[in-house]
């Protein structure tokens, strides 16, 4: 049975934040920007947990990571000290391992969610989307290629792009419509104006903890010890710049004006117990080649994602956000261990702190479309609530996404919010 927390709001169900939880984020409280973890509708605040002596036993490095603004050094550290850590914090989180006194102190270093801003909880130095579902890789494909949806290389390399990491912006920051070059396919020559197709793609963050040296690259065995954690991601797409600028390099201003995080980052080994093997391959593709062989051990993650949607109209008149699609981590091509030992495969150095994304998550079937531009074949458009309909994304939409870890026996575990609302272009 899972163990209680004597924080009781981390105790009662539908919670996203459990003590089998402990995700990691940055706030601000006054003036200073902290680390704490979430646990249920609080933050403990490890900053002050460690100048009160409550980390104290822990090496010194593990204490001085926990007084940094920033995540990174604690990422750098790697898996034996994040699982030393975070034993400490659950048992200090716990009503059956804390004393009386230990559970009286901790007391004093919970700061309520709702008196916090959070922040970008890493320096992100770089940013890199991949394009890991198949599902998505090959309906996106239809829309611009109807003849030749996948390309030849999809089941054999991870596909992948740099992304811009200054752009990178945490849930609930305004998201200003951008402007760009487009060229309707009627027109002869291109114009720059403001974007109409405004999309989001929902998608998983992973965050590399402690790096490699450049010119030795992760095997596929090793590549899960270097994930510090997940989080949720919307790479915000403006799909008429994309479908005129991205050949042949790829996309570029249409995904670099912004791209929005979740601010808890849900730790590596909270995820292990809900490991599920990759999903299967068709029997006429091809095996991964062997530096991307995935072992014995599970690679993918059973987590769900769910897509709302909320109009102007709609907050206005009290209606309730609109669920969009629903998918799951675990229907990717490609896991994110592949992912990570492809990006460090040329001996390419991932840093503390660097960013990957999943690409945008879709599933098989009409449902479970991690973006808009996967719905434009449908013969009519998103109707909303009000009435109001949807091809794309209109000023004033809010988009929200959440995920969260379900099974039988195991307490559910929450990513919170990755949310974002649209501007009118500037
Ligand atoms: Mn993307």
């Amino acid at each position: 049975m899972a163990l209680k927390s004597w924080v009781e709001s981390a105790n009662q169900t539908g919670t996203d934040f459990p003590l089998a939880n402990l995700p990691y984020g940055v706030f601000r409280h006054g003036h200073s920007d902290r680390i704490g973890v979430a646990i249920g509708d609080q933050i403990f605040d490890l900053r002050m947990c460690a100048s009160d002596g409550l980390l104290a036993g822990l090496a010194s490095n593990i204490v001085d990571a926990c007084t940094a603004s920033i995540l990174n050094p604690l990422m750098s550290l790697g898996p034996d000290a994040w699982s030393a850590l975070r034993a400490r914090i659950t048992s200090l989180l716990s009503a059956e391992r804390a004393s009386t006194e230990e559970q009286r102190r901790a007391r004093a270093m919970l700061v309520p969610q709702d008196e916090a801003e959070m922040r970008m909880p890493a320096q992100v130095g770089d940013y890199t989307d991949f394009y890991a579902s198949l599902h998505h890789a090959t309906r996106v494909g239809k829309l611009f290629r109807p003849d030749n949806p996948l390309l030849p290389n999809y089941k054999y390399v991870p596909i992948g792009y740099h992304g811009r990491a200054s752009s990178l912006v945490t849930s609930g920051t305004e998201i200003r419509r951008p402007r760009g070059q487009t060229k309707p396919a009627q027109s002869s020559e291109p114009t720059f104006g403001i974007s109409r197709s405004l999309d989001y793609e929902l998608e998983i963050g992973i965050f590399i903890g402690a790096g490699n040296a450049l010119g030795q690259p992760i095997p596929m065995e090793q590549a899960e010890r270097h994930i510090f954690g997940f989080c949720l991601v919307n790479d915000w797409s403006a799909r008429d710049i994309q479908s005129w600028e991205y050949q042949p390099l790829g996309p570029f201003l249409a995904k670099s004006f912004a791209t929005t995080l979740s601010p808890w980052i849900v730790p590596l080994a909270a995820l292990d117990p809900y490991h599920v093997p990759v999903a299967a391959r068709a029997p006429e593709d091809p095996k991964p080649l062997p530096y991307l062989a995935p072992g014995s051990a599970p690679a993918a993650f059973d987590l769900d994602l769910e897509v709302f949607l909320e109009s102007a109209q709609m907050r206005a008149s009290g209606k309730s956000p609109l669920l969009m699609s629903r998918g799951n981590l675990r229907d990717l091509y490609w896991s994110p261990a592949q992912l990570l030992t492809h990006h460090a495969s040329n001996g390419c150095n991932l840093r503390p702190g660097d960013l990957l994304a999943t690409g945008t998550i879709s599933g098989p079937g009409e449902g479970s479309e991690g973006c808009l531009l996967e719905m434009q074949h449908r013969a009519n458009p998103v109707r909303l609530p009000t009435g109001e309909t949807r091809r794309f994304l209109e000023d004033g939409d809010r988009v929200t996404f959440r995920a969260f870890a379900e099974r039988e026996g195991l307490p559910r575990l929450g990513f919170g919010e990755c949310t974002g609302t649209v501007l009118p272009a500037g």
